[in-house]
């Protein structure tokens, strides 16, 4: 009886021990990066940066209170999947690097850019495909009930799109052994662009002819498009997949000098159209 129940006690002694861990990640991940970010930019620098809000109107507070509830069921989603990775690394089917060092600094860096790039293509690509009419409403809708978002809006997804969005870590880590710094790196990165992403403000550099500063990084100009108007400026980071498909708003660059409060000078033979 001992050999059947022994293992069986240290697999929930395991998840007693790390799903409280896990869980917690999570939740402060949320209410730091989304919380963190509604009280420096929507609060404290408010003023600061009234030139640079992008539109005249705020979220309500009705609205900004669905999208809290909503990111707390995302983060439950988020952490069973957490727990999901844990459980695969004692199993031995996902390999995780103990220490960073193991593999050598390099690979450090190495890993932290292609889980951040890797993610930028899953979500333009499942987000594209969340958007077609039959998928939308079991996967997307809540999203973008927020038309007008806050960074509160960062998590608020419905549960199909939370699992399609905290698949891809484990998928990821089934290709590429990933240390807990290196995942740790790309979660708080993705909590906070994404927090950003949601803010209303413009808090991207633009260079004196109107133009992104860093034109390859999607700015909050560019997410607050997508909730604009859907159908364009599907990327989570990077412009590149927008570009590339041809999904990119062709007034962005108009909106974006718009929004930083700069005229939008005319490309050589172009038009800002
Ligand atoms: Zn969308
Ligand atoms: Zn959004």
């Amino acid at each position: 009886m001992n050999d059947i129940h022994q293992p069986l006690a240290e697999l929930v002694s395991f998840v007693r021990q790390a799903y409280p861990f896990i869980l917690q990640q999570d939740l402060y991940r949320y209410l730091i990066g989304a919380g963190g970010t509604f009280l420096l930019v929507n609060t404290a620098l408010a003023g600061w940066l009234s030139a640079r809000k992008i539109r005249a109107d705020r979220p309500s507070a009705r609205q900004m209170l669905r999208e809290f509830v909503a990111s707390l069921r995302t983060v439950l989603i988020f952490s069973l999947i957490g727990l999901s990775i844990a459980l695969a690394a004692r199993a031995g089917v996902i390999r995780v690097i103990e220490s960073p060092a193991e593999f050598g600094w390099w690979y450090f860096g190495f890993n932290v850019v292609a889980l951040i790039v890797g993610h930028d293509a899953w979500f333009y690509w499942t987000h594209r495909l969340m958007h077609r009419p039959r998928l939308f409403r079991w996967f997307h809708r809540l999203h973008h009930r927020s038309n007008n978002p806050s960074p509160w809006t960062s998590y608020a997804f419905d549960a199909s799109e939370a699992v399609v969005n905290g698949l891809y870590l484990p998928l990821a880590m089934l290709l590429m052994p990933t240390s807990i710094p290196a995942a740790f790196v790309f979660t708080a990165h993705m909590m906070l662009r994404n927090a950003i992403g949601h803010c209303g403000y413009e808090v991207f550099p633009a260079r004196g002819d109107g133009r992104p500063l860093l034109g390859w990084l999607t700015s909050v100009t560019h997410h607050d498009l997508h909730h604009a108007r859907a159908g364009w400026n599907f990327g989570l980071y990077f412009t590149w997949w927008d570009r590339l498909m041809g999904t990119e708003h062709p007034d962005y660059h108009r909106h974006f000098a718009a929004a930083v409060g700069r005229p939008l000078a005319l490309p050589t033979g172009g038009s800002t159209a």
